[in-house]
């Protein structure tokens, strides 16, 4: 049997079969053993974490084998991961990797299909054209609309705001900004969203030419949503000055709280003024598949496009998110056809080439595994999970509000609690630190109202409300 250096690939090959198993069984097996504590981090701080990175050889003149590679990672690297799935871990939005998910992650890693052209991706290609045809009807859309996978929900938001861009200044300016670049007066385009949305809006304004100075920062209410008083105001002023509002971008489900924007109200004052609403739901998208909360996110449709992240709510391994737009034709944006990749005669005989929609060109097949997680669990286990998470937070916020010790920053909309020991900002920080390196407990803080606030954000099922409670008790003692 030849060895692991002679196997290179899985083949129809025996041999390779056989180092195929092996590889990936003792793989699976070093990866369990790794799980034998309750803790999120059991690892060193910074400093010496990294010295010990260092002092492993990075690439070594003669190769060791798999079976040393394997057992110097089981050593060094395994011990030391943070641990997704342990009920002591809600820093951020950043979830565990449900079973299924991983066994389709080696399914598509193996075939190592690229989602660019039919001819690297052919049932590829049909799966995810179908997820997306799906995805669009979940979340109430048309037959018009369509989707893309995309590396997460930043360059969603990217896609969002890019064609809200191209379409603004082809129906509004008569610009071609595909052919001939941006219109001469582009520094009056003006897109708005909340103080509290996510970076990544900053950053495309950034990315697409017009800077952040094109971006209008919209006050937030007590709840944390976006006030559409002070966006139509703000929109009328833009207008009255001669500038050129084209985009908002709704956030549903902000990265810190939660908190869900007006979607309805904002959803008008585009129609009225003739911008593209763009709905930021790379965390809230995760309550579609709750029968109780799906609620809260009703007006999604009502938005241009749409950002869904699966490594959030969704439990995917990293990387998983999609676009949705409502208006299919809108990626015509994206379309740029090669001789040596997407050739058009190909596509007019029924060959589906996704590159013409995506920024990407080598693409992972994401949508396999919100395929396995999607059957495997349906819409029964889907709605425990979710609803689990949400009822979490509930819970957690009636606890803290009738502790005087606590103060909550805002009511939970999805499954993050925001709140503080009422003590200095000194201690807040020092007990998060002591949480992250004494007790293996890994929470977030941020700031709120200029002081220092901690954060669980409630993304694994497996929380019960004692798990909140011990953790509650440590807080208290450290404080
Ligand atoms: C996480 C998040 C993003 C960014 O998504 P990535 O998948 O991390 O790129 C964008 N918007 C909101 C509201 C988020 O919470």
């Amino acid at each position: 049997m030849k060895n692991s250096n002679e196997t290179l690939f899985l083949t129809q090959a025996e041999a390779d079969q056989q180092e195929f198993l092996r590889v990936i069984e003792n793989t699976a097996r070093a990866l369990v053993q790794s799980f034998h504590e309750d803790a999120a981090y059991a690892g060193p701080e910074p400093n010496v974490l990294r010295s010990q990175i260092q002092q492993i050889e990075f690439l070594p003149d003669k190769g060791m084998g798999f079976d040393q590679c394997l057992a110097d990672a089981a050593e060094k690297i395994l011990p030391n991961f943070l641990h997704t799935s342990s009920t002591r871990y809600m820093a951020h939005l950043h979830s565990a990797a449900l079973v299924e998910a991983i066994a389709a992650e080696l399914v598509l890693t193996t075939f190592n299909q690229s989602m660019d052209s039919w001819d690297q991706s052919p049932v590829a290609t049909e799966l995810e054209n179908e997820a997306c045809r799906q995805l669009c009807k979940l979340y109430g859309y048309g037959p018009e609309s369509d989707g893309i996978f995309t590396s997460g929900g930043s360059l969603s938001n990217q896609y969002g705001i890019h064609l809200a861009r191209d379409w603004y200044c082809r129906e509004h300016l008569g610009q071609d900004v595909k052919a001939h670049g941006l219109p001469a007066d582009f520094r009056r385009l003006r897109i708005y969203t909340s103080e509290i949305s996510h970076f990544s809006v900053e950053k495309t304004a950034h990315l697409l030419g017009l800077g952040y100075d094109a971006v209008v920062k919209v006050p937030v209410n007590d709840a944390m949503q976006m006030d559409a008083d002070a966006l139509e105001r703000l929109i009328k002023e833009d207008l009255r000055k001669g500038n050129l509002p084209f985009c908002v971008v709704a956030t549903v489900g902000t990265t810190d709280f939660g908190s869900i924007d007006p979607i309805a109200k904002i959803a008008v004052l585009c129609k009225e003024h003739g911008l593209w609403l763009h709905c930021d739901a790379a965390y809230g998208s995760g309550l579609i598949l709750s029968k109780k909360y799906a609620a809260r996110i009703a007006d999604l449709p009502m938005a241009d496009s749409i950002t869904v992240d699966f490594h959030k709510m969704f439990l995917m391994p990293i990387s998983g998110s999609v676009f949705l737009v409502k208006r299919g034709t809108e990626f015509e944006t994206f379309e740029l056809h090669a001789d040596y990749l997407n050739r058009e005669e190909d596509e007019e005989d029924g060959y589906l080439n996704l590159v013409g929609k995506s920024l990407q060109t080598t693409r992972r097949f994401d949508a396999l595994k919100v395929w396995f997680a999607f059957r495997t669990r349906g819409k029964d286990g889907w709605d425990k999970l979710i609803s689990t998470c949400v009822e979490n937070a509930a819970w957690l916020y009636e606890r803290l509000m009738a502790d005087p010790k606590f103060t909550v920053a805002v009511k939970p909309e999805i499954s993050s609690v925001v709140f503080r020991l009422n003590a200095s900002d000194d201690v807040n920080k020092r007990v998060r630190r002591a949480l992250l390196l004494d007790k293996g407990i890994v929470i977030g803080q941020t700031v709120v109202n200029g002081q220092t606030y901690l954060k669980f954000t409630l993304l694994n099922p497996l929380l019960t409300h004692e798990h909140l409670e011990q953790i509650l008790q440590i807080i208290v003692e450290l404080g």
